[in-house]
């Protein structure tokens, strides 16, 4: 936030920026969405309350939806639960399985909210490393050493935010036969980035390869990032009915059902169209992930380099490169996230996200959304910083 008011100031007093933290597209949702929008315009009930559990058209329909898309078959005793953005979905699946002093495991680099929503129900976040030469997948044995009598949940986030990477499937495989071995645990997956792999193969999850994990696997997902529609708030929980039933008492509690007129839209949408909708942002974001490649390898920035496949974003680390020396001398073991992002901006008019809030120190989050002559433009003048010892 202090580096966003900072870059808008230096906006202001006319210096050229480049913007690389958002994490969102800069697109409209399709055509064909916002003209279901419009008919719903007419009708009373879309201003009225809606069920607090959601649209039941709705919730039948995201359920299907989900299990063709990951091949699950008829599993009927899984249930549906739509809120006001999958923040909020998450926010309460983490106040229905938590009491004070609860341990949840979260796999760093991760997204900024986990830590303090664990926070907020008095659990303790507790965290596994990761780095860039694992491509920012934290090794199973490192997780499992993690768990302990107090462990009630893990948060994994597949495709991850801010790694741009999803985990193989190889990885999930071993994540399901290590939860096997745990069973008191709820696995929440969020998934708000599902649909957004811009290179094969495409995420899996873990529960594709043993489905009893179903019975405590609570999973997330939202229009956010898939259509493009971050600011209408419609998010999804899916999961066994009884942790469904759970955070519906919540929800009712406190902010009812979500937005009626969004929720009747999506009834009538057809889902089978977000591929075809985002199909022209992935090739973008593609095209955005080979200049990242092609500038660090140009510049013998190897060790910063690892292959980033979904969503929007790349995750720097300056730990890797020769401006940090400038930092560490003084402290090798410091984290300086914030104060080489401010001076990337001040010096160099590029910014990003520091990585401390994501768990990961000594690094920065960069988003890859810009067109391609100013995002071209920001690499060549962050490249030239990072090697400015
Ligand atoms: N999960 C992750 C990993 C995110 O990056 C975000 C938003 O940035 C969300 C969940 C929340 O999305 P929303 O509340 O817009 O559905």
């Amino acid at each position: 936030m202090q580096l966003n008011e900072k870059a808008t100031q230096l906006a202001e007093e006319g210096h050229v920026i480049y913007n690389l933290s958002a994490g969102q597209l800069p697109i409209k949702p399709p055509q064909e969405f916002i003209e279901k929008l419009q008919q719903q315009l007419n009708f009373l009930k879309s201003y009225q309350y809606s069920p607090v559990a959601g649209v039941t058209e709705l919730r039948k329909k995201v359920l299907s939806h989900h299990k063709a898309e990951r091949n699950l078959g008829d599993l009927s005793e899984l249930d549906v639960l739509i809120s006001n953005g999958s923040k909020q979905s998450i926010y309460i699946a983490l106040g229905a399985v938590l009491d004070p002093g609860d341990e949840v495991v979260l796999l760093a680099p991760y997204w900024v909210s986990y830590p303090q929503m664990v926070k907020f129900w008095a659990g303790v976040p507790v965290s596994v490393k990761s780095n860039v030469f694992d491509a920012y997948s934290p090794s199973l044995e490192d997780i499992g050493r993690l768990f302990t009598p107090r462990t009630k949940a893990i948060i994994i986030n597949s495709p991850n935010n801010p790694s741009g990477t999803h985990y193989t499937e190889e990885w999930m495989k071993g994540f399901a036969a290590l939860m096997k071995e745990h069973p008191d645990i709820w696995i929440l997956s969020d998934e708000v980035y599902s649909d957004l792999s811009y290179f094969d193969p495409k995420p899996s999850y873990f529960y594709q390869y043993d489905t009893e994990l179903l019975n405590r696997t609570i999973a997330f997902g939202a229009i956010s990032k898939c259509l493009a529609a971050t600011g209408l708030r419609i998010g999804w929980t899916i999961a066994p009915k009884n942790a469904i039933t759970a955070m519906g008492k919540i929800q009712s509690q406190t902010t009812s059902g979500a937005s009626a007129l969004i929720q009747r839209a999506l009834v009538d949408f057809d889902f089978n169209l977000i591929d075809k909708f985002l199909s022209p942002a992935k090739a973008h974001l593609r095209r955005s992930a080979n200049v990242v490649r092609s500038k660090l390898r140009e510049s013998d920035l190897h060790n910063v380099w690892y292959q980033s496949h979904s969503a929007f974003y790349f995750m720097l680390d300056f730990s890797r490169t020769p401006v940090f020396l400038r930092y560490s001398a003084a402290d090798p073991q410091g984290d300086f996230s914030k104060e080489i992002c401010q001076e990337l901006l001040e010096k160099e008019g590029v910014a990003l996200v520091p990585g401390t809030d994501f768990g990961q120190p000594n690094s920065a989050r960069l988003s890859l959304t810009m067109e391609e002559v100013p995002f071209n433009e920001a690499m060549t003048r962050l490249v030239k910083f990072l090697l400015d010892k």
